[in-house]
């Protein structure tokens, strides 16, 4: 596998198209997230009108998660609005004002940027990987599947975040909302 391993790019889209966030490299990990906070941010994102809905029927929102120094966004950061479940919460999550589509959570303090995976064309979004924080799913949520799911941020989860950390050479950058940032300036 290795050796054929082709650049990867990906973008990210809100459905109407005006704002666009470039994904480059390999992502960090394609995980979907059961915890209070996704399943309360998104429930109220997806009452927005118009809004394409991120929380799935089982209370999971599935992410792809990559690296904040992989990230450019092109167009639209003019229309992105930053929404905080509490005012002085580290995690902030970007909406695209035009459509009212969730487009990624940071937590500020973080290298990762969580980006939600229906922003990302069908055919270009890796596979689930695993899922998270399903000690908070709904009551009666079972799942069926052989993914693995893990009750908080399992170890396997973590190690990712820190490999790429590692990989950044420790940094981590909050993400600044202007065109280009951050793989183009940061080199
Ligand atoms: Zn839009
Ligand atoms: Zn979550």
């Amino acid at each position: 596998m290795a050796g054929t391993e082709q650049p990867e790019t990906r973008i990210a889209s809100c459905p109407c198209g005006n704002v666009t966030l470039e994904l480059a490299g390999k992502p960090i990990v394609a995980a979907t997230c059961y915890c209070e906070s996704c399943q309360q941010a998104g429930q109220m994102f997806d009452a927005l009108p118009g809004a394409p809905g991120v929380v799935e029927a089982d209370g999971g929102t599935p992410y792809l998660l990559v690296r904040k120094d992989r990230i450019a966004w092109m167009t639209g950061t003019d229309r992105i609005e930053d929404h905080r479940l509490k005012p002085d919460s580290p995690t902030r999550r970007f909406v695209a004002t035009c459509c009212n589509a969730p487009v990624a959570l940071e937590f500020t303090k973080g290298h990762w940027l969580s980006v939600y995976a229906g922003r990302i064309a069908e055919d270009e979004r890796p596979p689930v990987a695993m899922r998270t924080m399903t000690k908070d799913r709904p009551a009666g949520v079972e799942f069926a599947d052989d993914l693995p799911s893990y009750a908080t941020h399992s170890g396997k989860f973590m190690w990712k975040l820190l490999a790429a950390w590692a990989a950044m050479g420790f940094r981590a950058p909050p993400v600044e909302k202007t065109t280009g940032w951050s793989r183009y300036a940061g080199g």
